[in-house]
Protein backbone atom coordinates (compact mmCIF):
# COMPACT_ATOMS: atom_id res chain seq x y z
CA UNK A 1 0.00 0.00 0.00
CA UNK A 2 1.06 3.50 -0.52
CA UNK A 3 0.96 6.49 1.96
CA UNK A 4 -0.95 9.12 1.08
CA UNK A 5 0.04 12.53 1.19
CA UNK A 6 -2.33 15.53 1.28
CA UNK A 7 -0.81 18.71 0.39
CA UNK A 8 -3.84 20.74 -0.62
CA UNK A 9 -5.69 22.93 1.87
CA UNK A 10 -8.59 21.71 0.76
CA UNK A 11 -10.07 18.83 2.64
CA UNK A 12 -11.67 15.87 0.33
CA UNK A 13 -14.57 15.77 -0.53
CA UNK A 14 -16.77 13.22 1.27
CA UNK A 15 -17.24 9.72 0.41
CA UNK A 16 -19.05 7.25 2.65
CA UNK A 17 -18.16 4.13 1.13
CA UNK A 18 -14.91 1.92 2.23
CA UNK A 19 -13.21 1.60 -1.42
CA UNK A 20 -13.10 4.64 -3.64
CA UNK A 21 -10.96 5.20 -6.61
CA UNK A 22 -8.35 8.22 -6.19
CA UNK A 23 -8.69 10.72 -9.00
CA UNK A 24 -5.73 13.08 -9.90
CA UNK A 25 -3.18 12.34 -7.77
CA UNK A 26 0.82 11.19 -8.50
CA UNK A 27 3.37 8.94 -6.94
CA UNK A 28 6.76 10.88 -5.66
CA UNK A 29 9.82 9.43 -4.04
CA UNK A 30 8.76 8.16 -0.68
CA UNK A 31 9.67 10.14 2.19
CA UNK A 32 9.84 7.38 4.83
CA UNK A 33 11.17 4.38 2.68
CA UNK A 34 13.09 4.07 -0.63
CA UNK A 35 12.94 2.86 -3.05
CA UNK A 36 9.07 3.25 -2.44
CA UNK A 37 6.41 5.57 -3.88
CA UNK A 38 4.06 7.53 -1.98
CA UNK A 39 0.73 9.08 -3.40
CA UNK A 40 0.32 13.16 -3.46
CA UNK A 41 -2.83 14.57 -3.74
CA UNK A 42 -3.38 18.43 -5.01
CA UNK A 43 -6.70 20.39 -5.16
CA UNK A 44 -7.51 19.11 -8.26
CA UNK A 45 -7.70 15.29 -6.49
CA UNK A 46 -10.68 13.67 -5.45
CA UNK A 47 -12.48 10.35 -4.42
CA UNK A 48 -14.69 8.51 -6.36
CA UNK A 49 -16.43 5.52 -4.73
CA UNK A 50 -16.79 2.00 -5.86
CA UNK A 51 -18.53 -0.94 -4.98
CA UNK A 52 -16.71 -3.98 -3.51
CA UNK A 53 -17.44 -5.93 -6.76
CA UNK A 54 -15.76 -3.43 -9.18
CA UNK A 55 -13.08 -4.35 -7.99
CA UNK A 56 -11.07 -7.00 -9.19
CA UNK A 57 -8.25 -7.68 -6.65
CA UNK A 58 -8.00 -8.75 -3.28
CA UNK A 59 -7.36 -6.27 -0.75
CA UNK A 60 -7.30 -5.95 3.57
CA UNK A 61 -7.99 -2.59 5.62
CA UNK A 62 -4.76 -1.56 7.23
CA UNK A 63 -4.68 -1.79 10.98
CA UNK A 64 -4.51 1.86 11.45
CA UNK A 65 -7.33 2.30 8.95
CA UNK A 66 -9.34 0.15 11.41
CA UNK A 67 -11.97 2.23 13.04
CA UNK A 68 -12.35 3.15 16.82
CA UNK A 69 -14.52 4.61 18.67
CA UNK A 70 -13.41 7.59 21.03
CA UNK A 71 -14.86 5.41 24.26
CA UNK A 72 -12.34 2.73 22.93
CA UNK A 73 -9.57 5.12 22.57
CA UNK A 74 -9.78 6.85 25.89
CA UNK A 75 -10.23 3.14 27.83
CA UNK A 76 -7.79 0.92 25.47
CA UNK A 77 -5.23 2.79 23.43
CA UNK A 78 -1.48 3.58 24.38
CA UNK A 79 -0.30 7.15 24.02
CA UNK A 80 1.92 7.04 20.50
CA UNK A 81 -0.88 5.04 18.60
CA UNK A 82 -1.89 5.69 15.29
CA UNK A 83 -5.86 5.73 15.04
CA UNK A 84 -8.67 6.13 12.87
CA UNK A 85 -12.14 7.74 14.32
CA UNK A 86 -15.27 9.29 12.72
CA UNK A 87 -16.04 12.51 14.76
CA UNK A 88 -18.18 15.49 15.09
CA UNK A 89 -16.84 18.60 15.89
CA UNK A 90 -18.34 19.87 18.86
CA UNK A 91 -16.26 22.58 20.10
CA UNK A 92 -13.68 24.89 18.53
CA UNK A 93 -10.90 26.04 17.16
CA UNK A 94 -9.41 27.60 19.88
CA UNK A 95 -6.03 28.49 19.09
CA UNK A 96 -3.30 28.86 21.91
CA UNK A 97 -0.25 30.56 21.39
CA UNK A 98 2.49 28.33 22.85
CA UNK A 99 6.45 29.57 23.57
CA UNK A 100 8.39 26.83 22.38
CA UNK A 101 11.94 26.21 24.60
CA UNK A 102 13.61 27.50 21.79
CA UNK A 103 11.90 31.02 22.62
CA UNK A 104 9.91 31.12 18.95
CA UNK A 105 6.00 31.03 18.94
CA UNK A 106 3.44 28.60 17.56
CA UNK A 107 -0.26 28.62 17.21
CA UNK A 108 -1.81 25.57 19.11
CA UNK A 109 -4.91 24.79 17.57
CA UNK A 110 -7.07 23.01 19.38
CA UNK A 111 -11.12 20.86 19.09
CA UNK A 112 -13.44 19.02 20.86
CA UNK A 113 -14.38 15.65 18.79
CA UNK A 114 -17.49 13.88 19.86
CA UNK A 115 -19.25 10.40 18.93
CA UNK A 116 -22.02 8.58 20.63
CA UNK A 117 -19.37 7.19 23.19
CA UNK A 118 -17.63 10.43 24.58
CA UNK A 119 -15.28 13.27 23.67
CA UNK A 120 -11.76 13.82 23.50
CA UNK A 121 -9.40 16.99 22.62
CA UNK A 122 -7.82 16.68 19.01
CA UNK A 123 -5.10 19.60 18.33
CA UNK A 124 -2.57 20.12 15.76
CA UNK A 125 0.70 22.56 15.74
CA UNK A 126 0.58 25.30 13.12
CA UNK A 127 -2.71 25.83 10.85
CA UNK A 128 -2.66 21.95 9.58
CA UNK A 129 -6.24 21.71 11.16
CA UNK A 130 -7.70 24.76 10.92
CA UNK A 131 -10.26 23.98 8.55
CA UNK A 132 -12.41 22.00 10.28
CA UNK A 133 -15.97 23.51 11.44
CA UNK A 134 -17.87 23.01 14.20
CA UNK A 135 -20.91 20.88 14.15
CA UNK A 136 -19.23 19.09 11.13
CA UNK A 137 -18.01 14.84 11.59
CA UNK A 138 -15.21 13.91 9.50
CA UNK A 139 -13.45 10.79 9.37
CA UNK A 140 -9.31 11.01 10.84
CA UNK A 141 -7.43 8.63 10.11
CA UNK A 142 -3.38 8.06 11.53
CA UNK A 143 -4.36 10.40 13.95
CA UNK A 144 -1.61 10.20 17.03
CA UNK A 145 -2.71 9.10 20.93
CA UNK A 146 -1.02 10.81 23.18
CA UNK A 147 -1.75 11.20 27.22
CA UNK A 148 -0.85 14.21 29.80
CA UNK A 149 -1.83 13.01 33.40
CA UNK A 150 -3.13 9.95 32.53
CA UNK A 151 -5.94 12.19 30.07
CA UNK A 152 -6.00 10.96 26.60
CA UNK A 153 -5.85 13.30 23.63
CA UNK A 154 -5.12 13.26 19.78
CA UNK A 155 -2.47 15.05 18.20
CA UNK A 156 -2.48 15.79 14.13
CA UNK A 157 0.43 15.06 12.41
CA UNK A 158 1.40 15.71 8.62
CA UNK A 159 0.30 11.96 8.10
CA UNK A 160 -3.12 12.22 9.21
CA UNK A 161 -5.75 12.26 6.57
CA UNK A 162 -8.96 14.32 7.38
CA UNK A 163 -12.58 13.32 5.08
CA UNK A 164 -15.31 15.39 5.83
CA UNK A 165 -18.18 12.69 5.99
CA UNK A 166 -22.11 13.33 6.14
CA UNK A 167 -23.33 13.52 9.59
CA UNK A 168 -22.70 11.21 12.35
CA UNK A 169 -26.33 12.35 14.47
CA UNK A 170 -25.82 12.57 17.88
CA UNK A 171 -22.93 12.92 19.79
CA UNK A 172 -21.99 13.17 23.81
CA UNK A 173 -21.96 16.77 24.89
CA UNK A 174 -18.42 18.22 24.83
CA UNK A 175 -19.59 20.50 28.17
CA UNK A 176 -17.32 18.68 30.44
CA UNK A 177 -14.30 19.33 28.03
CA UNK A 178 -14.67 23.24 27.05
CA UNK A 179 -13.19 26.34 27.99
CA UNK A 180 -14.49 28.10 31.43
CA UNK A 181 -14.64 31.61 33.06
CA UNK A 182 -13.41 31.74 36.46
CA UNK A 183 -13.84 34.97 38.06
CA UNK A 184 -11.64 36.66 41.17
CA UNK A 185 -9.32 39.07 42.98
CA UNK A 186 -5.42 37.79 42.40
CA UNK A 187 -4.53 36.52 45.50
CA UNK A 188 -1.04 35.38 44.78
CA UNK A 189 1.35 35.70 41.66
CA UNK A 190 4.67 34.58 40.36
CA UNK A 191 5.89 36.39 36.83
CA UNK A 192 8.88 35.19 35.61
CA UNK A 193 11.03 37.70 32.94
CA UNK A 194 13.01 35.21 30.63
CA UNK A 195 15.16 36.91 27.18
CA UNK A 196 16.01 34.54 23.80
CA UNK A 197 18.78 34.50 21.66
CA UNK A 198 17.46 36.52 18.50
CA UNK A 199 19.92 33.97 16.52
CA UNK A 200 19.27 30.42 17.68
CA UNK A 201 16.05 31.26 20.22
CA UNK A 202 18.09 29.71 23.17
CA UNK A 203 17.80 31.38 26.81
CA UNK A 204 19.94 34.03 27.82
CA UNK A 205 20.82 34.80 30.99
CA UNK A 206 23.43 37.21 31.55
CA UNK A 207 22.13 40.29 30.59
CA UNK A 208 23.54 43.21 32.52
CA UNK A 209 25.70 44.44 29.52
CA UNK A 210 24.48 45.90 26.56
CA UNK A 211 25.75 43.91 23.58
CA UNK A 212 25.17 40.13 24.67
CA UNK A 213 27.10 36.93 23.68
CA UNK A 214 24.66 33.83 23.40
CA UNK A 215 26.08 31.24 25.35
CA UNK A 216 24.64 28.42 23.17
CA UNK A 217 25.34 30.05 19.42
CA UNK A 218 27.90 32.35 20.45
CA UNK A 219 26.42 34.95 18.63
CA UNK A 220 26.80 38.75 20.10
CA UNK A 221 23.95 40.66 20.08
CA UNK A 222 22.79 44.49 20.98
CA UNK A 223 20.49 43.40 24.29
CA UNK A 224 17.63 45.32 22.54
CA UNK A 225 17.31 42.74 20.00
CA UNK A 226 16.96 39.75 22.23
CA UNK A 227 12.83 38.14 22.52
CA UNK A 228 11.31 38.82 25.81
CA UNK A 229 9.17 36.64 27.48
CA UNK A 230 6.69 37.16 30.58
CA UNK A 231 5.01 34.23 31.79
CA UNK A 232 2.95 34.58 34.96
CA UNK A 233 1.33 31.99 36.93
CA UNK A 234 -1.26 33.52 39.00
CA UNK A 235 -3.81 32.17 42.18
CA UNK A 236 -7.08 34.27 42.66
CA UNK A 237 -8.82 35.03 46.12
CA UNK A 238 -10.71 31.88 47.59
CA UNK A 239 -9.45 29.32 44.19
CA UNK A 240 -7.31 27.01 45.11
CA UNK A 241 -6.19 26.70 41.08
CA UNK A 242 -3.08 27.78 39.60
CA UNK A 243 -3.41 29.81 36.24
CA UNK A 244 -0.65 29.82 33.71
CA UNK A 245 -0.91 33.02 31.51
CA UNK A 246 1.09 33.08 28.40
CA UNK A 247 2.76 36.84 27.46
CA UNK A 248 0.22 36.94 24.32
CA UNK A 249 -2.59 36.85 26.50
CA UNK A 250 -1.20 39.25 28.27
CA UNK A 251 -0.11 41.67 25.42
CA UNK A 252 -3.96 41.33 24.11
CA UNK A 253 -5.18 42.62 28.17
CA UNK A 254 -3.15 45.22 28.29
CA UNK A 255 -3.66 46.58 24.74
CA UNK A 256 -7.47 46.17 25.26
CA UNK A 257 -7.04 48.52 29.14
CA UNK A 258 -4.99 50.99 27.24
CA UNK A 259 -1.76 50.34 29.38
CA UNK A 260 1.75 50.97 28.25
CA UNK A 261 3.44 47.59 26.73
CA UNK A 262 6.80 48.64 28.87
CA UNK A 263 4.82 47.12 31.71
CA UNK A 264 5.94 43.66 30.36
CA UNK A 265 9.39 44.60 30.46
CA UNK A 266 9.56 44.34 34.44
CA UNK A 267 7.76 41.48 36.30
CA UNK A 268 7.64 42.95 39.50
CA UNK A 269 5.47 45.40 37.50
CA UNK A 270 3.28 42.79 36.28
CA UNK A 271 3.00 41.39 40.02
CA UNK A 272 2.42 44.76 41.17
CA UNK A 273 -0.44 45.88 39.00
CA UNK A 274 -2.26 42.66 39.41
CA UNK A 275 -2.32 42.44 42.95
CA UNK A 276 -2.91 46.50 43.67
CA UNK A 277 -5.91 45.97 40.99
CA UNK A 278 -9.17 47.46 42.88
CA UNK A 279 -11.22 45.19 40.69
CA UNK A 280 -12.28 41.43 39.96
CA UNK A 281 -10.47 39.91 36.90
CA UNK A 282 -12.51 37.54 34.58
CA UNK A 283 -10.47 34.12 33.22
CA UNK A 284 -11.39 32.57 29.95
CA UNK A 285 -9.64 29.33 30.51
CA UNK A 286 -9.31 25.82 29.40
CA UNK A 287 -9.64 22.75 31.44
CA UNK A 288 -6.20 22.47 32.06
CA UNK A 289 -5.56 25.97 33.17
CA UNK A 290 -4.26 27.44 30.83
CA UNK A 291 -5.28 31.13 30.24
CA UNK A 292 -6.66 32.48 26.91
CA UNK A 293 -7.86 36.08 27.50
CA UNK A 294 -8.29 38.01 30.94
CA UNK A 295 -10.52 40.61 31.07
CA UNK A 296 -11.28 43.51 34.03
CA UNK A 297 -14.56 43.26 35.38
ZN1 LIG B 1 22.11 32.01 20.23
Amino acid sequence: MNKLKNYSTKILPCTDTPINKLLSSFTVPSTSSTPAYDLKCSDKSSFEPLQQDEIDFHYKIPPTLMESTIKEITKNAQPEQAVTLTAKVTSGPNVEQKIMKDGTQLPLIKYILSDSTGCIEANSWGTQCDILKTGTSYKFQYIITKSFNNIFYLQVTKRSTIVEVSDIGEVQSSEAHENKTTIGRVLTIHSTLTHHCSSCKKKVTDICKNLVRCPSCKMKQNKSALIANMHTILQLKDKETKFNVEQTALIQFFTNINEKLDILEDSEEIEDFFLELDKDIELEHTQSNQVLSLKLC
